[in-house]
């Protein structure tokens, strides 16, 4: 959000709790065009890949890193899925299946009927950006590391006041699943979402592609993989559980045939909404308090996208938000 105020040639400042939860810090990071389940393809990929590629293109060249890294990643077919995914092939799903192939075996993997490869895939360095990010910001007397207290924030309609620390024209809550206690943004609409990650050592185990069935295993390098995730309603809090890293261990299990060790165990919790779609808007009719949540399990492909659509609005003199990622679509607020 904040590099894309900054595109926009919008000042601003950052506000970030140093030792509240951040999913950000737990995330893989992945990025997949196809759904698997059904095989079908993720909610809008034609409007969101672009935009994700041109922005971390734009952010790599601004800082001379490498942040999005494209990889094939390989499913692993049964026979029912294989026939599926020859379907797919012939379908709006086709651009991305980069290649089936049957009767091969990846290093360490157990023989499946088929694998099916998928394009404009791979994982973005999440902690490499926010670092990068958060130095550029603080350079620039940009980023403050402090918690912003509600009881501290007086809203009035022509500028914002964080007690002592700084005024603003607007403010725009990016707080992940902290979103909840938001008394502005009261409602329903988020519904957290716990997810754990184990990573892993294995020596034999391909390391050139991302792995997928029923958990993904990203390749870190030097023999190291993340293994992810669960899904859990329950219990949101940031503690790993042995029952996630159980599931995590027999879903495994179920696609290697090699030996590993475990060198870590993560948890987080995903800003997730009801209806699976991003919130970003205003807080009723106001025009200088607004929310960018919401980014549920795919924050890599939708934060580009949304950070755009909501400076657009701010600079167009609020240009409409399309109500599936307007957070009025939840709201019973006053109009
Ligand atoms: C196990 C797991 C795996 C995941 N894997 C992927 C993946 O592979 N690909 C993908 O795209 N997404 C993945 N995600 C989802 C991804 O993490 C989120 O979509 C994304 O990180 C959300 O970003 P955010 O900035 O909205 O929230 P967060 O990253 O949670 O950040 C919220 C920030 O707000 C700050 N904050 C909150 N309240 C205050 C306050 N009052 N004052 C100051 N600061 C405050 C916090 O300190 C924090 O820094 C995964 C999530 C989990 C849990």
């Amino acid at each position: 959000m904040a590099w894309e105020l900054r595109q926009a040639g919008i000042d601003c400042v950052v506000m970030n709790a140093p030792f509240m939860h951040r999913s950000s810090d737990v995330a893989g990071g992945l990025f997949n065009p196809l759904m698997f389940r059904k095989l079908r393809l993720s909610r809008m990929v034609g409007d969101l890949w672009p935009v994700m590629q041109s922005t971390y293109a734009a952010i790599e060249q601004s800082y001379n890193i490498k942040l999005l890294h494209d990889k094939l990643s390989v499913k692993l077919l049964s026979d029912s899925e294989l026939s599926e995914w020859e379907q797919g092939q012939k379908k709006i799903t086709a651009p991305y299946i980069h290649a089936i192939e049957k009767g091969m075996v990846v290093k360490g993997l157990k023989k499946t009927p088929a694998l099916g490869y998928i394009s404009s895939s791979g994982h973005l360095d999440i902690a490499g950006w926010l670092k990068v990010s958060q130095r550029d910001l603080a350079e620039k007397g940009r980023f403050f590391e402090q918690a912003l207290l509600y009881e501290d924030l007086v809203i009035s309609r022509d500028r914002i006041v964080v007690g002592k620390l700084l005024e603003a024209r607007k403010i725009i809550f990016c707080e992940g699943a902290a979103a909840i206690n938001n008394p502005w943004f009261q409602g329903d609409w988020l519904t957290p979402n716990k997810g754990e990650l184990l990573e892993i050592r294995a020596h034999d185990l391909e390391e050139k592609h991302i792995l997928r069935d029923d958990v993904f295993i990203l390749p870190l390098g030097n023999q190291r993989f993340k293994v992810g995730a669960t899904y859990s309603h329950d219990a949101i809090n940031t503690q790993p559980t042995k029952e996630a890293r159980n599931e995590l261990i027999r879903k495994l299990e179920r696609m290697i045939s090699v030996s590993y060790e475990i060198v870590a165990h993560y948890a987080g919790v995903r800003p997730a909404i009801k209806d699976r779609m991003p919130v970003i808007g205003a807080y009723a009719d106001r025009n200088n308090t607004f929310i960018f949540n919401g980014l549920g399990s795919r924050g890599v492909v939708w934060a580009p996208y949304c950070a755009k659509v909501l400076v657009k609005s701010l600079l167009f003199n609020n240009e409409p938000i399309p109500e599936i990622l307007n957070i009025r679509r939840f709201s019973r607020w006053p109009y």
